[in-house]
């Protein structure tokens, strides 16, 4: 399962820092995720709960941002926001979009106690 990996990942890179900091708590961790990033939220959502389990990661508060999509027409340079990566410009019509947001995955910040 693509979502669990993430979920593991998140937790490996966490636990990486408060090691290096030769922490044995971390107490907060801010994600940022994409609605365009081809993740299934609810699903990620179940795998953190699991992933965490028994990790520095068990009592931290999560925080997480989600991104909406956004784009930018090619053609006509219209920003608009996106729903699925095949939305045309609603301005031209043009499936010639840049997508701007929205494909973002990753750890914004940790704290460490
Ligand atoms: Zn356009």
């Amino acid at each position: 399962m693509h979502e669990l990996s993430i979920a593991q990942s998140i937790v490996q890179l966490s636990e990486q820092q408060a090691r290096e900091h030769h922490s044995s708590q971390i107490e907060e961790v801010e994600l940022e995720i994409g609605r365009l990033a081809g993740v299934e939220l609810q699903t990620l959502e179940f795998a953190m709960e699991s992933a965490v389990k028994g990790t520095l990661l068990e009592k931290a508060k999560i925080i997480r941002h989600y991104i909406d999509g956004e784009g930018q027409c090619s053609d006509c340079e219209t920003v608009f926001p996106v729903g699925n990566l095949f939305s045309p410009c609603p301005n031209c019509g043009s499936y010639l979009v840049n997508i701007t947001k929205g494909r973002e995955l990753r750890i914004k910040s940790i704290v460490i106690k």
